[in-house]
């Protein structure tokens, strides 16, 4: 059965930066779990940060600039973050590796998870191109992801490589 790797502030776990839990899962979402598809990973939490902690945004460029050492990742209290988020994304990345898992369903726009949108480091809820770290790392080692807006086109990916694996 193909896993799923999953932000797990979608799935209402509290692990978001306010403290505040997402009260709606996604009835697509509660399926997959009872299905037992779901890895449900927070990958600020991973890295070490707390349960609330500060706002961060991605100062200029996106995920990827961050791996390169050409963006920063800051809070709001003035804060470099980035080796955090750099670790909570490596151990994304070692969960996918271990139990195979070839999508993944991220929560958009945030500087760990987004995917092709993100904040753009002003605090301001403006939004720039780009991914978020976590996302980045993903797909540039082949992950397919998706946000909670996409759960339509990641269930066909599912089916396609479901069918795939009994051919
Ligand atoms: Fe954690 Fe990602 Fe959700 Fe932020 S968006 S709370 S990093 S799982």
């Amino acid at each position: 059965m193909e896993k799923i790797l999953v932000s797990s502030c979608l799935t209402g776990q509290n692990v978001r930066y306010d403290g505040k839990v997402l009260r709606e899962v996604s009835a697509v979402l509660r399926n997959w779990k009872e299905e037992g598809r779901l890895v449900e990973f927070c990958p600020e939490v991973g890295g070490g940060l707390t349960i609330p902690r500060s706002p961060s945004e991605i100062e200029a460029g996106s995920g990827f600039d961050v791996f390169g050492g050409n963006a920063r990742i800051m809070n709001i209290r003035g804060e470099d973050v980035s080796d955090n988020f750099i670790s909570g994304a490596r151990r994304a990345l070692e969960i996918v590796k271990s139990q195979h898992i070839r999508i993944a369903i991220l929560k958009s726009h945030s500087p760990s998870c987004g995917i092709g949108r993100i904040y753009d480091g002003g605090f301001s809820g403006t939004l720039k191109d780009g991914d978020g770290v976590t996302a980045a790392l993903l797909k540039s080692e082949g992950v397919l992801v998706f946000t909670e807006e996409q759960l339509a086109e990641a269930g066909k990916m599912l089916d396609k490589l479901e069918q795939t694996n009994e051919s």
